[in-house]
């Protein structure tokens, strides 16, 4: 076997990679919410799937808990970009709490459309995996009409009440491909199974997928920067894979990536999850150059521009005179 030289070694760059629009809006309401009110600031949960935002976060004084019960009565909360069920809110509001709500708005979508088929007592398959806080608070807004179908093999054991009233929601970060199969093998089973209004998955779940099967086309080893907790991050590993590369590996950062996973590969492959910050990705190019992977090439799928504004509670506060 001839071993290739550092000179063909170069690397292609995902693009769009890292942040969305939604992860960029949470993350900024808890940098806001610092600013005005100082530390503490309690947040629900990771903000973001993301340990190096987290432990940021918290070096400027947010304080992540698992549940509202750990917040002193009357302190101020930030809901996290996956959302919560309405049982969160109101447990908040029994404790006094000021909440900040940075659930994604396009995770508040899909809470919205459960509420709507719910209502006109639909059984609703929602695709997604089990344990997820997404899906947590999305199951949360209509208990007794959600049935969770974690996956293809799940299909086989989905019960519902009338099979003429049936609508498939999903959980936003998923892969599409798979999804699209689970559809497909739910309709087979309930043939007059409803879409949702609009896709659930959400457009950087999907651009972030349609950019890594380029660069993975072409790549022997596929990089992705994004913590183990990250389903969106996770995506794209599978989806790497199943577009021809050799190898994939999640990594937190460039200390995770292993020299033996370079040995002969020519075309390296990096990309980024929603959650993740560039620098993070800048460091694993360092990684790479310092390699012999100098050659960096940005290939770019499809251009983003969507932006949210802050969670309303914030926006509103910001306007008025510091106090
Ligand atoms: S991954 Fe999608 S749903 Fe999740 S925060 Fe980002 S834009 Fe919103």
């Amino acid at each position: 076997m001839t071993r290739e030289t550092p000179a063909n070694r170069r690397v292609l760059v995902a693009k769009p990679r890292g942040y969305c629009a939604g992860v960029d809006r949470a993350v900024e309401a808890v940098e806001k919410a610092l600013e005005r009110y100082g530390a503490p600031i309690y947040v629900r949960k990771q903000i973001v799937h993301n340990t190096h935002v987290v432990k940021t976060l918290e070096e400027r004084g947010a304080v992540f808990v698992e549940e509202t019960d750990e917040v002193p009565e009357g302190s101020i909360v930030v809901f996290s970009a996956h959302g919560v069920s309405p049982a969160v809110h109101e447990q908040a509001a029994g404790r006094n709490l000021r909440t900040i709500d940075a659930t994604c708005p396009l995770v508040t979508k899909v809470h919205n459309e459960a509420k709507r088929f719910a209502a006109k007592d639909y059984d609703i398959l929602l695709i997604g995996h089990e344990g997820h806080e997404e899906v947590e608070g999305t199951a949360g807004e209509a208990p007794a009409h959600v049935k969770l179908v974690d996956g293809l093999d799940a299909v086989a054991d989905v019960e519902v009440r009338d099979p003429r009233r049936v609508v498939w929601l999903s959980q936003t970060t998923l892969s599409v491909d798979e999804t699209t199969e689970t559809v497909t093998r739910l309709r087979e089973r309930f043939p007059n199974l409803i879409d949702p209004p609009s896709d659930d998955i959400c457009y950087a779940t999907q651009n972030r997928q349609v950019a890594v099967k380029e660069i993975a086309a072409e790549a022997e080893l596929v990089i992705v920067v994004g913590s183990t907790n990250s389903s969106n991050s996770k995506r794209l590993v599978e989806v790497a894979l199943d577009a021809g590369a050799d190898a994939s590996y999640l990594v937190d950062d460039a200390s995770h990536i292993q020299d033996s996973w370079l040995e002969g590969v020519t075309t390296v492959g990096v990309t980024s999850g929603a959650s993740v910050p560039e620098s993070l990705v800048d460091g694993v190019l360092a990684y790479l150059a310092a390699r012999g992977f100098g050659d960096v090439r940005e290939v770019e799928s499809v251009q983003e521009s969507v932006r949210f504004a802050l969670p309303h509670e914030l926006r509103r506060e910001l306007r008025a005179p510091a106090r």
